[in-house]
């Protein structure tokens, strides 16, 4: 009997008329004689709307209590599934994180799981009821709640997946699969049949929100095979897998992310050890940095550059202030830009790739701040209102993708 994990995000989950749907997805599944366990965000913008709410009370609320408000989201949307399921004449169960077994680390508002204790759900899949289990959430050792971060459900779900051993782990969310680039803002762009976990990751670390970066990490680790499927339409979706040399494509997506800060020193002293001071600082404050870029030494001075999470911008720039070499050179922070990149196993084997990335900038009339590159990715750092076209330009540039 094939056990299968379905996880639905929150505009699958929405309202009445959706619950139904997914219901039925479920039933379907069920019927055919598989174990289903289905893994649920919340409805709609309810974490958004929960966060909201909090900050309408208190601009600085303390991050457990932040979780605490949170996992109601996944709550609701997790008992409305079952009753609807119910409705439709089939057993369920819901199951609140900590009652499926979701054991995290004490990281309020962005927790990592550290083990499943998938005996509740083994039992209630033996008594043969479909269980349904909020997403993003676990218990840490005070028993309190704790949420996974933004798009965490996905998370969730692969953890699950791999810790009972399923079969398959499915992923249906409102568009039908991985694309080349967001479907949303680039019609053009085409859907993947297959991607590789590598090239995923790093779509999902860049800012393809259709999956949850750490969820692809784990599946990565587990080697849980994924299927990114829509919820509303019957139709193939994309596989995330390990993937062959002949399936390599030579791009397979380009994507933006617009919570991005670049902190730049201006004039910092070229010796040894300036570099080691100022990113020590920052990693002392648990802030990652991402590009850097430091400039040619002149009349014994240089200039530092360096990107970070719009998030973390206050934190790296605290870092910098408290160095006293530092504290009085000039230090810029811009929020207003984007960081656009071009992903792609097979960039490894091909030269010209980048070129063609910086004529389609130039194109565009588009100026690069800075570059960073690995052996599959290609990222630039430019003004963000012109992100989406960026995009564009450079989706169109590697036209055909096949
Ligand atoms: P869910 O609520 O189901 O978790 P998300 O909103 O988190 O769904 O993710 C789905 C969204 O991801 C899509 O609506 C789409 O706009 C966006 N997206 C961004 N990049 C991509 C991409 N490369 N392929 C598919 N969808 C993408
Ligand atoms: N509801 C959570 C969020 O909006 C988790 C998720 O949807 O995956 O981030
Ligand atoms: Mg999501």
């Amino acid at each position: 009997m094939a056990l299968i994990v379905q996880k639905f995000g929150g505009t699958s989950v929405k309202n009445a008329e959706r619950l139904k749907n997914v219901a039925s997805i479920i039933i379907d599944e069920y019927k055919k004689g598989s174990k289903v366990v289905a893994v649920v965000s919340a409805q709609g913008d309810t974490t958004d709307d929960l966060i909201e709410k909090a900050r309408e009370i208190n601009s600085d609320p303390s991050k457990r209590e932040m979780d605490q408000l949170m996992t109601a989201g996944e709550q609701i949307s997790a008992a409305l599934l079952a009753m609807t399921i119910e409705g439709m004449g089939c057993p369920a169960v819901s199951l609140l994180g900590w009652q499926a077994g979701f054991e995290t680390n004490t990281a309020y508002g962005s927790a990592r799981i550290k083990r499943i204790d998938t005996r509740r759900v083994e039992r209630e899949l033996e008594r043969g009821g479909i269980v349904v289990v909020t997403g993003f959430q676990g218990k840490n050792r005070y028993d309190d709640m704790t949420t996974l971060g933004r798009g965490g459900s996905d998370t969730s779900a692969v953890a699950l997946a791999a810790a009972l051993g399923a079969d398959r782990c499915q992923i249906y969310t409102d568009v039908d699969g991985v694309y080349t680039a967001d479907p949303r803002k680039v019609p053009q762009a085409k859907k993947l049949s297959v991607i590789s976990y590598d090239e995923m990751l790093e779509l999902a670390s860049l800012g393809a929100q259709v999956l949850n970066n750490r969820s692809v990490e784990m599946a990565k680790k587990y080697n849980v095979e994924l299927e990114v499927l829509s919820s509303l339409e019957r139709l193939p979706g994309t596989v995330v897998k390990e993937v062959s040399e002949v399936e390599k494509l030579l791009v397979s997506g380009v994507t933006k992310d617009c919570s991005v800060a670049k902190i730049a020193i201006i004039g910092v002293k070229d010796t040894p050890g300036t570099a080691f001071k100022i990113f020590n600082a920052i990693a002392a404050k648990k802030v990652v940095v991402d590009v850097i870029l430091q400039s040619i030494g002149r009349d014994g001075t240089k200039d530092i550059a360096f990107t970070v999470a719009a998030s973390d911008a206050d934190a790296a720039l605290e870092a910098v202030k408290t160095l006293p070499d530092i504290a009085d050179k000039k230090i810029e922070c811009e929020t207003d830009i984007a960081k656009v990149s071009v992903v792609g196993a097979g960039m490894e084997s091909h030269q010209g790739i980048a070129s063609k990335v910086f004529e389609a900038l130039y194109d565009e009339n588009i100026n690069i701040r800075m570059i960073s590159t690995s052996e599959i990715k290609i990222s630039v750092i430019i003004d963000r209102d012109r992100a989406d076209d960026a995009v564009r330009a450079i989706h169109d540039k590697f036209e055909p993708y096949e």
